[in-house]
C-alpha cells in the first residue's frame, strides 16, 4: 500500500456552539467526519486511512467507519492539543514503507476525487508537498485591536491553502518531528527547506467554523 490519508477530525470546534466536537457535528443526517470520509474511501487515489478522532470518540468514528462499510480505514486514534499533534499521532500509524501521505481536514467535508488527484500528481516530480490554494480575491488590511486600519496589504501573489495536502511520507514524518509550530503540514515542510507546490483548489473545499458554513455546505449537498 502505497498513498495513505491521514483524516484530522481532533478539533473541539467550540465556535459552533455544540456539545459534541466538530467532526460530530450534523451535516445532511450524518456526522459531518462521514462525508470526507466516505469520499475518501471512494477515492481510487488513496490505498489506506488512520482516522485521527477527539480524544473519547475513538470508537464512535470507529463504528461510523463500519456503519458506512469504509473498508480502507486502518486505524483510529485520538489526536492531540494542536493540529501538528494529531497529524503526528495519526502519521505514527502509516506504515513505514508507505510512499506518499494525504493529510486532510475532515472540517472540509466536500473533498473531491479531482483535488486529490492535483495535489498527489507532482509528488511524482521531486515536490516535496503540493497543497491545493485558491487566489485570495478580498482586499487585506492589517487592523489593530481597536479596529484601526495600520495598512493596506498588497494581495499579489497571496493565496489562501486548504487541504488534502500531499507530501513523501518520509518528508512529512521529518517535517513534523523538527518543525512541529506551524499552522499547516506544509508549513512544517517549508520551514524545514522544503519545496511546496500549490495547484488549484476547490470553492467547496470551504472549512466548518460556524453555523453558517454547515448551513452552506449543506446547500451545497
Ligand atoms: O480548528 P480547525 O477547524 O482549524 O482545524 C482544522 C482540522 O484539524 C479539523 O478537521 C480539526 O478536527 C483538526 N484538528 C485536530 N486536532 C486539533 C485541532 C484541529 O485534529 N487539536
Amino acid at each position: 500500500m502505497s498513498t495513505w490519508a491521514v483524516l484530522v477530525a481532533a478539533g473541539r470546534g467550540e465556535r459552533l456552539g455544540l456539545d459534541q466536537p466538530k467532526a460530530f457535528a450534523n451535516l445532511g443526517g450524518d456526522p459531518l467526519l462521514a462525508e470526507s470520509l466516505r469520499r475518501l474511501d471512494d477515492s481510487g487515489w488513496v490505498d489506506a486511512i488512520v482516522v485521527v478522532a477527539p480524544a473519547g470518540w475513538e470508537e464512535p468514528a470507529i463504528l461510523l467507519a463500519e456503519e458506512l462499510g469504509c473498508g480502507k480505514v486502518s486505524a483510529c486514534v485520538a489526536g492531540g492539543a494542536e493540529r501538528a499533534d494529531s497529524v503526528r499521532n495519526g502519521l505514527a500509524e502509516v506504515p513505514e514503507d508507505a510512499i506518499a501521505v494525504l493529510v486532510h481536514d475532515a472540517a472540509r467535508p466536500l473533498v473531491s476525487d479531482e483535488v486529490v488527484g492535483r495535489v498527489l500528481a507532482p509528488l511524482s516530480e521531486g515536490w516535496d508537498g503540493v497543497v491545493p490554494g485558491l487566489p485570495v480575491t478580498d482586499t487585506l488590511k492589517r487592523v489593530s485591536e481597536d479596529g484601526t486600519v495600520g495598512e493596506t496589504v498588497s494581495r499579489d501573489g497571496l493565496w489562501a491553502v486548504q487541504t488534502p495536502q500531499a507530501f513523501p511520507a518520509e518528508v512529512l514524518r521529518r517535517a513534523l518531528a523538527s518543525h512541529p509550530g506551524a499552522t499547516d503540514c506544509a508549513g512544517s515542510v517549508e520551514a524545514a527547506g522544503g519545496r511546496v507546490k500549490v495547484v488549484p483548489g476547490d470553492e467547496r473545499l470551504l472549512k466548518v467554523t460556524t453555523a453558517d458554513d454547515l448551513a452552506k455546505i449543506e446547500g451545497w449537498l
